[in-house]
């Protein structure tokens, strides 16, 4: 399986975005926006997350695959004030704990008094006193460097369910997936998939109306970064066998878009 590869080589391919300097009261910028700040995400938002990691190529990507799952999301280099970041209104923030001007926890700590948010650290060092100061702070979850942007997104996502930011269910047309607990159905009929389809399925849902193309579907489901095509296609028609199987009028859900890739709508 792939392992933090879609993070450390950077495949994640960005839009290029302008550079922003937030300066606050006429003084010079020590919160600085990295590139990338505002949000492109197509399709309605759902929750606010922002990133603070001086590593560019990581930040960036974390960000692209943030936006790619239509959260709003914004990039910090490092946090000299955090003062300015409750104004994001921000349901998830993820830290890293290595940052230019000190310690990822004590800014998470400074990020808490002055809103309640969702934290997730990123740490280099597979520490256990690391661990420990996290948990003392109430850090929602972990991930140690260099992890798969697609974990990364699974445990935002998990959190932000918890805390009621984002719907427990998605549910399109009598088609019900609980990610969460791994639980598909249609018209009220179990269906049994495998982690991958569910997972794939959920980000079809996720993206519905839009035609996602085979190398996003790999970047984003499976976090590689070969692109064996023909993965997506047998994982796409064995979704589309079981949503399909066993009735009449169980319309087609997932479509080809032709020479792309593939599109959900009802
Ligand atoms: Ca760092």
């Amino acid at each position: 399986m792939a392992t933090g590869r879609g993070v450390v080589r950077g495949k994640v391919r960005l839009a290029p975005e302008p550079e922003i300097e937030l300066k606050r009261g006429g003084s010079s910028a020590d919160l600085q926006l990295a590139s990338g700040t505002i949000a492109h995400a197509m399709g309605e938002p759902i929750g606010r997350v922002v990133v603070i990691e001086d590593e560019q190529p990581i930040r960036d990507a974390v960000l692209a695959a943030l936006r790619a799952e239509r959260f709003t999301a914004t990039g910090f280099e490092d946090l000299a004030r955090p003062e300015a970041v409750p104004a994001l209104a921000p349901d998830l923030a993820i830290v890293d704990v290595l940052l230019p001007s000190g310690n990822g926890f004590e800014l998470a700590r400074s990020l808490r008094q002055r809103r309640e948010l969702a934290i997730i650290f990123l740490t280099a060092r597979d520490a256990v006193a690391d661990r420990v100061a996290g948990l003392e702070l109430g850090a929602d979850d972990y991930l140690i460097k260099p992890f798969a942007l697609e974990e990364l997104m699974a445990r935002a996502r998990a959190v932000l369910r918890r805390r009621g930011a984002i719907p427990q269910v998605l549910e399109v047309e009598r088609l019900l997936v609980d990610e969460e607990h791994g639980f598909a159905a249609r018209d009220g009929r179990q269906l049994a998939l495998t982690s991958t389809e569910l997972r794939l399925l959920a980000f079809l849902m996720r993206h519905r109306g839009q035609t996602l193309s085979k190398d996003q579907l790999l970047t984003q489901v499976w976090g590689y970064d070969a692109y064996d095509h023909n993965l997506v296609e047998v994982h796409i028609s064995a979704l589309r066998r079981k949503l399909e199987a066993g009735g009449v009028g169980r319309g087609r859900l997932i479509h080809t878009v032709r020479g792309i890739g593939y599109r959900f709508s009802s």
